[in-house]
């Protein structure tokens, strides 16, 4: 495929217009692939929060969205559904460009977030309260009400999906939004902003908005318009949120980092482990936040095992995701200079490079190969901290305790995974793996329909499933005293 084009000028959208920002400033955004200028955004300020708090107050008080009967919420979101399908193919290409994703996994985000689209629309009818018995004399039941204006800080790695999962369960619970999309990558979001415009979105509804964290992400969280804040991100900004929610008592879920570990067991399939661990470890060249970064494998199966994963990960291709390689770009330079740190370290501090471990030479995009460590020592920086590249270390294990013990042994806990084709093994090591979801013989296995979130540092409060709907809602109590007639 020939590198494909984008539109070169992109704006936000505050009360159902597409704006530029106050100051008139643009960010200039580049192609991870090429290091080359890629297109511009209108640069958000925090005037520019203001104003899309303001839109979206406005369009929450007003009832446009709450006060819509259920069935035409839910006819709602089916519209936004079937207008981000209808843009499958600029969506594809946008997010190829501006994130660097190989095209075959960017022709599946659209569908992808169709499918949130269409799961929390389907719940928008079926909201439903319950009654509490007191006695004679009283009716008691419960509401369950939205919290108002929804902000929402979105990451780059899977800009268009993350921002969906969080909008589409704010609107069919009837909640308005202000997105935050990345400065690194923000363009897809906007493909969400022209879908909701075209499936007839209430005006000020959604509102979207491209500026820095530290001054719009900052105003918006600590803005007295917002009731509610929902974060997808790294530790140290979801601190920095948290401290903003504090002083304004609102509630938030933080969606976090990880360091999630895969269990091998001695009898698992180890032609579907390996299988399983190139998708795991190297989708989206391992800028996932649920990524498999540690591999924890018996010590009867590691040796075969390492050989196995070390000539299937040699044999993965690099390059742009126009061209649909296996391993896609890192999103920036500063991301290459990062992960390529996190390797120098690790064979500082002993880890054995088994393959990759430096940046790819002599190319103008970001390209990092996919890499194995093994040797990893739990206390080790590769063993403990995120590092969102491609980089998987392989530890050992003799006993089922030392596994868990290992896999554990971090400060995260998002995901974990088990591999084995024992049933009670499976389950007696998913019941002691701290982490919000446990895969067994495949990473990534779920949907939306499962619920997603960490433990520890990597957050709380969760996404995806029926439980999310929890987080946008907060439940009224109405108790009756009836009168004798
Ligand atoms: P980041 O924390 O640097 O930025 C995330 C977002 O927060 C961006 O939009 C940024 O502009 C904004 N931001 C920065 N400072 C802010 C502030 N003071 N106030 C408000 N907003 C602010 O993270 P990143 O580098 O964009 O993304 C990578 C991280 O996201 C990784 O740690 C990854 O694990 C995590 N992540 C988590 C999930 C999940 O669901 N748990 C999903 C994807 C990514």
């Amino acid at each position: 495929m020939q590198q494909p084009a984008i539109r070169p000028l992109w704006k936000n959208f505050i009360n159902g217009r597409w704006v530029e920002g106050a100051r008139g400033r643009r960010i200039a955004l580049e192609d991870p692939a090429t290091a080359e200028p890629l297109a511009e955004i209108a640069r958000a300020e925090v005037e520019d929060a203001d104003r899309a708090v303001e839109s979206a107050r406005k369009a929450f008080d007003s009832g446009s969205l709450r006060e819509l009967k259920p069935e035409s919420r839910l006819a709602l979101l089916f519209r936004i559904a079937d207008e981000l399908e209808n843009l499958t193919e600029e969506i594809a290409i946008t997010e190829c460009l501006d994130n660097g994703k190989g095209i075959t996994a960017a022709r599946a985000q659209a569908p992808a977030s169709a499918r949130y689209f269409r799961y929390y629309g389907g719940v928008a009818d079926k909201l439903e309260g319950r009654t509490i018995p007191l006695g004679e004399g009283y009716v008691d039941y419960t509401l369950l009400e939205p919290h108002g204006v929804s902000a929402q800080i979105v990451p780059w790695n899977f800009p268009l999906q993350l921002a969906v999962r969080s909008v589409s369960c704010a609107l069919a619970t009837g909640n308005a939004v202000v997105v935050k999309s990345p400065v690194l990558c923000p363009l897809s979001i906007c493909l969400l902003g022209e879908a909701c415009e075209r499936a007839g979105v209430p005006e000020g509804a959604v509102n979207i908005l491209c500026g820095r964290g530290s001054d719009v992400g900052n105003a918006l969280v600590a803005h007295p318009g917002v009731d509610h804040a929902v974060f997808t991100g790294s530790v140290p900004t979801g601190k920095a949120i948290l401290r903003q929610a504090a002083e304004r008592v609102i509630p938030v879920v933080m969606e976090l980092g990880g360091k999630s570990a895969g269990v091998v067991y001695p009898d698992a399939d180890l032609d579907a482990v390996v299988d399983d661990v190139m998708i795991g470890a190297f989708s989206n060249a391992g800028q996932i936040c649920s990524i498999l970064s540690r591999l924890i494998v018996h010590t009867e199966v590691h040796d075969d095992l390492l050989d196995r994963l070390t000539a299937r990960t040699e044999a993965l291709s690099v390059g742009p995701g126009w061209e649909d390689h296996d391993v896609t770009p890192l999103i920036s330079r500063d991301q290459l200079d990062k992960v390529e740190g996190f390797c120098l370290r690790a064979e500082e501090a002993g880890a054995q490079r088994i393959t990759g471990g430096r940046r790819v030479p002599d190319v103008s995009g970001h390209f990092f190969p996919p890499t194995l460590y093994a040797d990893v020592k739990p206390a080790m920086e590769i063993a403990q901290e995120e590092i969102f590249g491609p980089v998987l270390s392989v530890m050992r294990f003799d006993t089922p305790e030392e596994a868990v013990t290992l896999a554990n042994g971090t400060d995260f806990g998002l995901v974990a995974g088990i591999y084995t084709e024992d049933l009670s093994r499976a389950h007696w090591t998913a019941q002691r793996l701290v982490a919000g979801q446990v895969f067994v013989n495949e990473w990534f296995a779920g949907g939306v329909e499962t619920p997603f979130g960490g433990t520890r540092r990597s957050g709380f409060g969760r996404e995806k499933g029926q439980e999310a709907l929890l987080n946008y809602v907060q439940t009224k109590n109405v108790a009756v005293r009836l009168h004798t007639p």
